[in-house]
């Protein structure tokens, strides 16, 4: 493998005791960087969202480490036996099962506890769906000078997810998600009835892979295109356009500012509780916003 790495990855030191987290392929198993593969390469240990899943990536690229797993069940246990592994001086990467660990994947909690406990967490940058998709949503991108909103999945429960919607409909920002095969019918109709004629939906099919497709859709077209069967397989992003009704406001924008002037004079929880009854938000993103609102002081 060395072979083919450039000398100039060896010119930037990897700090041992410290956790790299590193993106991998969202489909096409080239999609991996180089420096991710050094990175691989170099560390004592690798810990995986699923370790028979990395494990065909590592032996796709001929990569031997001891491998262990990290998921939601065993997080805060893992990830104390990782973090006595760099308590040794040894550097450990960390992989989810495709794309950029902690967007909507595991990895933030982890980073978290590694970051407490005073050890460096450094990102190996690479393949996104979002920004895959992103980079090719054009005209949607460009009405609104690049700014965007990701929400990730959109809620399972049908209130939350219709609560959504509504915001997603009123935003001045083009708003971004993930969807699942078995969801996106639902979801199709859903927005085929609630999204006005004017606005334009990007639906971006297995980025990468072998039947990879994107395309501009109004929410008329949403269902007939649904009608195709290879287009009810796979992995989607789907972004919806911006309104540019007058006085559409960017709510992180408003929620923010909100939060803003309530930091001085209650708790983040509070904080959190005020914005999601006002703004309709999840719990887990009041929370966040009401956090950042406190640690930008
Ligand atoms: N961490 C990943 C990232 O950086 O993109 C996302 C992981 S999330 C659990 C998986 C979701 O990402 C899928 O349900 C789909 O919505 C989206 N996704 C992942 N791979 C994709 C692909 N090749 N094409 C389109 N969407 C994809």
């Amino acid at each position: 493998m060395d072979k083919v790495i450039p000398q100039f990855l060896f010119e930037q030191e990897l700090p041992s005791a410290s956790l790299y987290v590193v993106a991998s392929p969202i489909g096409n198993l080239g999609d991996i960087t180089l420096r991710a593969l050094h990175v691989l390469n170099q560390v004592d240990g690798i810990a995986c969202e699923d370790t028979r899943h990395s494990a065909q990536l590592l032996k796709h690229y001929d990569i031997r480490k001891p491998l262990m797993a990290i998921h939601e069940h065993n997080e805060m246990e893992a990830a104390n036996i990782l973090i006595d592994h760099l308590r040794n001086g040894e550097r450990w990467a960390y992989l989810s099962d495709a794309g950029t660990p902690g967007i909507s994947d595991p990895g933030a909690r982890l980073v978290m506890q590694v970051g407490g406990q005073g050890f460096r967490t450094i990102p190996i940058p690479g393949a996104s769906a979002l920004t895959g998709a992103l980079s090719v949503c054009g005209s949607i991108l460009l009405a609104s000078s690049g700014q965007f909103q990701f929400l990730g999945f959109l809620p399972n429960h049908n209130k939350e997810f219709d609560q959504t919607l509504e915001r997603m409909i009123q935003s001045a920002l083009p708003s971004v998600f993930y969807e699942s095969p078995h969801r996106l019918s639902k979801t199709f109709l859903k927005l085929s009835k609630a999204v006005p004629e004017e606005r334009g939906i990007f639906v971006a099919r297995e980025l990468s892979k072998k039947f990879e497709s994107i395309c501009h859709l109004k929410p008329s077209e949403l269902l007939p295109w649904l009608e195709h069967p290879n287009n009810q397989k796979g992995e989607f992003v789907i972004v919806l356009s911006g309104s540019n009704k007058k006085g559409a406001e960017p709510e992180h924008a408003d929620s923010t500012k909100l939060a803003g002037l309530l930091k001085d004079h209650m708790g983040s929880r509070d904080i959190a509780a005020i914005l999601s009854s006002l703004f309709g938000l999840k719990k887990n993103e009041a929370y966040e916003i009401a956090i950042s609102s406190k640690e930008k002081g």
